[in-house]
């Protein structure tokens, strides 16, 4: 199950994410992936700028992130897990590097839905993805994730967890590089970790859940007119 920021809006929207997810019930047993909440990434691309706004834009995520785990009264370890990742954030401001910069969206969000389906009774546990995937450069440059290292980390990591019952919320869209340095997939990338995932792990579906109904001929928040495709062929879909 993947979910962009466009589901993750504020208290509600993560909770609700929280409530689809118990919905799966066994023998069912999902595998979630989150983006950044809603606008975070395009936020964290403004604070990676030299602009002297960076500690304000930091000041609003910090805020952001914190109020949302308190209105969903999330546990109190779980509030405590937040602090260290903004601190990080915070001291990777001055660096300017973006990739490393954006990457804690996404390691936000993942342990906000994580806190907000442990509230529903599922033993979730929050995964980043900078420790299972591995891509050959950064991602100003083109860039591949290497397959047979980053499938036998994301196979060696959730395997024993799914055993144990338990649900893995993992950061779309961040990975790191052979060197080990922080990169992404590019923008809307957690689509493409969530692929990645299913086939590393045999899923029997993938589904990325959507504001929009399906796919349709044009952009439909652009086009009023467009319509929606009741069929798609994999190479139309291409
Ligand atoms: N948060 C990232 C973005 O906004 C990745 C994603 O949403 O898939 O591009
Ligand atoms: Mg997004």
């Amino acid at each position: 199950m993947k979910f962009g920021g466009s589901s993750l809006s504020g208290p509600a929207g993560v909770a609700y994410v929280a409530n689809l997810i118990s919905n799966y019930k066994p023998p069912k047993q999902p595998i979630v992936i989150v983006s950044a909440l809603q606008g975070v990434t395009d936020l964290l691309l403004e604070a990676a700028k030299p602009t002297p706004e960076s500690y304000a834009l930091f000041t609003n995520l910090s805020q952001l992130h914190l109020t949302i785990a308190r209105q969903l009264c999330l546990e109190p370890h779980i509030i405590e897990s937040i602090s260290p990742l903004l601190n990080g954030l915070c001291l990777a401001l001055p660096s300017h590097d973006s990739d490393l910069i954006v990457s804690f969206g996404e390691r936000l969000s993942s342990i906000l839905v994580a806190g907000a389906c442990n509230n529903q009774g599922i033993k979730a546990e929050p995964i980043s993805t900078l420790d299972l995937l591995i891509t050959t450069k950064r991602s100003d440059r083109p860039s591949r994730i290497l397959y047979s290292e980053s499938r036998s980390k994301v196979v060696t990591t959730l395997e024993p967890l799914l055993r144990d019952g338990a649900t893995p919320i993992l950061t779309g869209f961040i990975a790191r590089t052979k060197e080990g340095e922080v990169t992404t997939l590019g923008r809307g990338g957690s689509d493409l970790t969530a692929v990645y995932i299913g086939d590393f792990l045999g899923a029997d579906e993938v589904t990325l859940f959507k504001d929009e109904a399906g796919v349709f001929d044009a952009d439909p928040k652009i086009n009023p007119e467009a319509k929606l495709l009741a069929h798609l062929t994999y190479q139309e879909a291409e």
